[in-house]
């Protein structure tokens, strides 16, 4: 840590040769094993290759995706503790992100084809902030949809050839019972 020069005690163990030995062959053991570590698999924007950073628990790096939060948090705001060291300086850069994103997502719709307009305002539907729990079931509830949609779309099925002739049948004995019933009728 020799960037912590304030902390340094003289004689003490802060920015002793032996805490640098240490700090140092933790580095190169990590180093060691860097490569190894899973990766963002995130599209880089320079050149769409996969980016390569170390990526985070959801498989993603900081960048691309990897801080937003899961589960019941997804897409919401995290806010710093109350308690938290310069929480209030925290929560003003937090505020300040917020609104430089939504300047930036304003900047972005005003350039978009309205195409592109009405396939981000579906993706805005589709993927609603909040619960895990909430977001299944609003996403069971669109798959039924959909289903219902493709049964109601779909014509019926061909009848098969022995259901044709079947068919041809019934009709056939229902002519022969409506010329019976006729008959009768007439001559009864
Ligand atoms: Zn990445």
């Amino acid at each position: 840590m020799r960037g912590a020069g304030s902390h340094k005690v003289p004689g003490g163990w802060r920015g002793s040769a032996a805490q640098i030995a240490i700090g140092r062959a933790a580095i190169i053991k990590w180093n060691r094993t860097r490569h190894l570590q899973p990766k963002c698999g995130a599209a880089r924007k320079s050149d769409y290759e996969p980016c390569q950073n170390l990526a985070m628990a959801n498989g993603r790096c900081h960048k691309h995706g990897g801080k937003t939060p899961k589960g019941d948090g997804w897409h919401k705001p995290s806010w710093p503790h109350r308690d938290a060291p310069g929480a209030n300086v925290k929560l003003n850069r937090k505020l300040n992100d917020l609104q430089r994103t939504a300047a930036k997502r304003e900047k972005r719709l005003k350039r978009m084809t309205p195409e592109e307009r009405a396939a981000h305002e579906q993706w805005q539907r589709d993927h609603k902030p909040g619960s895990a729990v909430e977001r299944e079931r609003q996403r069971e509830y669109r798959r039924q949809g959909r289903a219902t949609r493709l049964l109601l779309s779909t014509e019926p099925p061909p009848a098969s050839p022995e259901a044709q002739a079947l068919q041809a049948e019934i009709d056939e004995l229902k002519a022969e019972l409506f010329e019976l019933e006729f008959r009768r009728g007439v001559f009864a």
